[in-house]
C-alpha cells in the first residue's frame, strides 16, 4: 500500500514536471514511466515494449523508445549502461548524476545516493576545465539479502 502511494506520487511529480516545462504528458510516456515505477528490476527497451504491448492495445516500438528517451533525458529513469536496461529514479527530484548498485547474485538493482562522491569527481574535473553533464557509477557486489 505504501509502495502504491509513493508510486503515484512519483507519477504525479512527473506529470507536474511536464506541465511546468510545457511538455506533453502523453499516454505512452505515462505507461512507460508507470511500468518502470512498478517494477523493482531493470528492464530493457524491448522488455518494456513487450510488457506494454501484451497488456493493452498495441504500441509502436518508436513510440516506446521515444518515451524512454524522454524520461531518461529528464532524469526520471536511468540507463544502466552495463545491462543496457532502465530503472526508475528513486530520488525526489530529477538529476543527471547517479550511482547504481547491482547485485551479482540476484541481479537486484538499487540506486545509491553518493552526492559526495560525484561532488569530488566534479571538483577534480573542474581543475581540468572539463564540464560534466551526466555521470553513471555502477557498483557490483552482493546485496544485503544475498549476504545473509
Ligand atoms: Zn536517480
Ligand atoms: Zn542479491
Amino acid at each position: 500500500m505504501i509502495m502504491k502511494v509513493s508510486q503515484s506520487n512519483k507519477l504525479n511529480r512527473a506529470k507536474r514536471f511536464c506541465e511546468t516545462n510545457k511538455y506533453r504528458f502523453t499516454e505512452p510516456r505515462e505507461r512507460v514511466l508507470s511500468l518502470l515505477l512498478s517494477r523493482h528490476e531493470p528492464l530493457g527497451a524491448y522488455q518494456i515494449l513487450k510488457l506494454l504491448s501484451s497488456k493493452q492495445a498495441k504500441i509502436k516500438p518508436p513510440t516506446v523508445y521515444r518515451a524512454i528517451d524522454f524520461w531518461k533525458k529528464n532524469g526520471f529513469i536511468h540507463r544502466i549502461e552495463s545491462m543496457n536496461a532502465y530503472i526508475a529514479c528513486c530520488e525526489h527530484k530529477h538529476h543527471q548524476n547517479f550511482c547504481i548498485f547491482i547485485c551479482n547474485q540476484c541481479n537486484k538493482v538499487s540506486e545509491l545516493t553518493l552526492e559526495t562522491l560525484s561532488q569530488s569527481i566534479t571538483n577534480i574535473i573542474k581543475d581540468k576545465s572539463i564540464v560534466i553533464t551526466r555521470s553513471t557509477t555502477e557498483l557490483f557486489g552482493s546485496c544485503f539479502e544475498c549476504n545473509r
